[in-house]
C-alpha cells in the first residue's frame, strides 16, 4: 500500500485522514502536507481521487449512503482512462 518512496507524511496517516480532507474538515496546515503527499504518491492519489469522486457523484445524484455498483465501476473506468493518458515514465524501482 505504498509507492516505496519516502514521504514527509506516512501513507497510513494520509489514508487515515482521507475523509477529513475530502470533507474539508482538515486544518489548513495539514491540507498542505496532504496535497504535497498526493503530488508524490500515486497510490494515495488514486485512493483519494476515487473516494472523492464517488462521494461527489453520490451526493449530487442520489444522496444515499452507498454508491451504486455501476457508478463505482464507471468512476474506476474513468480513472483508468485518465491514467492511461498521463504516461508514467520509468519503471519505479
Ligand atoms: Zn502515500
Ligand atoms: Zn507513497
Amino acid at each position: 500500500m505504498s509507492c516505496g518512496q519516502p514521504h514527509e507524511t506516512p501513507c497510513t496517516e494520509i489514508l487515515d485522514h482521507l475523509y477529513e480532507y475530502i470533507d474539508n474538515e482538515m486544518p489548513e496546515e495539514d491540507c498542505a502536507a496532504f496535497k504535497r503527499h498526493l503530488d508524490e504518491c500515486q497510490p494515495c492519489l488514486e485512493k483519494y481521487g476515487l473516494d472523492a469522486m464517488v462521494k461527489k457523484l453520490v451526493q449530487r445524484c442520489c444522496g444515499c449512503d452507498e454508491p451504486p455498483v455501476d457508478l463505482r465501476d464507471k468512476v474506476l473506468a474513468r480513472i483508468r482512462h485518465v491514467r492511461g493518458e498521463v504516461a508514467v515514465s520509468g519503471s519505479g524501482e
